[in-house]
């Protein structure tokens, strides 16, 4: 019989109402066997999620200061999730526990998990299905990256011993024990993870929009869902912006080859977007596959003539930025050229410090930093086959007045990045959306 992991986002779970929805899908198929939960997460517009309200309590208490209102607050929506099932389960003790611990100190990440540890106990009572901790199965190394095959031989063997199972998602544990998350929206990694290890046969993210959009719904409005991606294209959409599932979440399935469909949990009728290892179609009337974009970025220009053939200039330019702790986004260069794209948050209060290093590292003849820059990638597999698509992209950006200040197509076919003004970020992204789409 078929395998199925399931993951279901803060919004699939932000109330009773939203619980019942997702204990009916998954009761409606045998194969829906374990279950990975992320925190409650907004019930409206302007609501706060649970894992905001933890990181909030938990400051206030580090600061050595009173979290009883914040803390009771949170512990409020767990509870009128837990009266609005009907459900008889009493978790004051998990409730005192964490709220004296908070006062000691914990870290951040155990407050932050305690979002997903109470919902999958929640949902684990409402479900009648067996509660995995995941502290006690998914490992960090000493460094604080994930250890995935020690983690996967360890959870294959637990959830071989469990018919089915209720996972939190977002966290794990350090070699010495301590509760460790992964970054923002890691509950998709946790899915990822776990559908790896039970060997499932697809991957269901849940979620509160029928699958993976042609284009972000805050910026374009209704745009198309994508029928079918592959692992490559949804990465580059993803870490570009994309922010339906954790860019980091494709590793643990594509290992093993499993894809990923994401789902509606409002609209479970809906087929939403399958994630595939590779594909040999592609939609031929739209060509791409999906856009997405970052603001917030900065770039270096670094001009200096024979720049080509002077051996190692590139190296000292980024040994710079590795000095300063900066990791850099993309790196178009022309003959005396080079530009270092790198997010603005991460070289604010250094740019000063960061000209001053390479100037005396590589004498350039002009050397700046511009702020305030946004990147669109245009992503699709098709366009390897279909010419002329960059010449679209540009036509169709330029006919609505918008200025291309950076163009890096890579070595990856398979993406076109521009670089705009991010005042010009929504126009371009719906110029090249319509040019494409509709
Ligand atoms: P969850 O809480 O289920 O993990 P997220 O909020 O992390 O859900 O991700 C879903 C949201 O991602 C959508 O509500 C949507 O606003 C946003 N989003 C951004 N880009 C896209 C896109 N290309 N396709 C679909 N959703 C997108
Ligand atoms: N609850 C966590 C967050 O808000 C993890 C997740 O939702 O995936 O980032
Ligand atoms: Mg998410």
């Amino acid at each position: 019989m078929q395998i199925k992991a399931l993951k279901f986002g803060g919004s699939s779970l932000a109330d009773a109402e939203q619980f019942k929805k997702v204990a009916n899908i998954v009761k409606a198929e045998d194969s829906r066997r374990y279950v990975v939960v992320s925190a409650p997460g907004k019930r409206f517009d302007g609501d706060t999620k649970i894992t905001d309200m933890l990181y909030e309590a938990y400051a206030i208490a580090e600061a050595g200061d009173d979290m009883s209102d914040v803390f009771a607050k949170i512990r409020g929506r767990f509870e009128s999730i837990i009266t609005g099932l009907g459900l008889d389960l009493d978790l004051s003790r998990d409730f005192d526990k964490i709220s004296s611990a908070f006062y000691h100190h914990p870290g951040r990440d155990y407050a932050a998990s305690r979002g997903e540890y109470l919902n999958g106990k929640i949902f684990a009572a409402y479900i009648g299905y067996d509660f995995i901790e995941p502290a006690k199965y998914i490992f960090f190394k000493e460094d604080g990256t994930f250890d995935s095959e020690r983690t996967n031989d360890v959870l294959s063997a637990v959830l071989s011993e469990h018919e089915h199972a209720v996972l939190p998602g977002f966290y794990g544990s350090m070699p010495n024990g301590t509760i460790k998350t992964f970054s923002r929206g890691g509950s998709d990694i946790t899915g990822s993870i776990v559908a790896r290890a039970a060997k499932a046969d697809l991957y269901e993210n849940w979620t509160d929009v029928s699958g993976f959009l042609m284009a972000d719904p805050r910026v374009v409005q209704n745009p198309r869902p994508i029928d079918e991606i592959t692992y490559r294209e949804l990465r580059e959409l993803s870490y570009m912006g994309a922010g339906v599932l954790h860019e980091d979440a494709i590793f643990p399935v594509r290992a093993a080859g499993i894809p990923i469909n994401i789902r509606n949990t409002n609209r479970p009728e809906d087929r939403g977007t399958m994630i595939v290892p590779r594909s040999d179609y592609y939609n031929y009337e739209t060509i791409i596959t999906g856009i997405a974009g970052k603001k917030g970025l900065s770039v270096i220009n670094i001009e200096k003539d024979m720049m080509n053939s002077e051996i190692g200039f590139g190296r000292k330019v980024l040994e710079v930025l590795e000095d300063h702790g900066i990791s850099f986004e993309h790196l178009p260069s022309g003959i005396d050229t080079m530009g270092v794209v790198v997010s603005n948050s991460e070289i604010a209060d250094k740019s000063e410090l960061i000209i001053k290093d390479i100037t005396k590292s590589v004498h350039p003849d002009h050397i700046s930093i511009e702020d305030g820059l946004a990147l669109i990638a245009v992503v699709g597999r098709g366009m390897i086959s279909a010419k002329g698509t960059a010449g679209r992209v540009f036509r169709a950006a330029a006919a609505k007045g918008v200025n291309i200040r950076m163009i890096d197509q890579g070595s990856s076919e398979i993406n076109i990045i521009i670089g705009v003004d991010e005042s010009d970020y929504v126009r371009a992204i719906e110029a090249i959306y319509e040019e494409f789409v509709k």
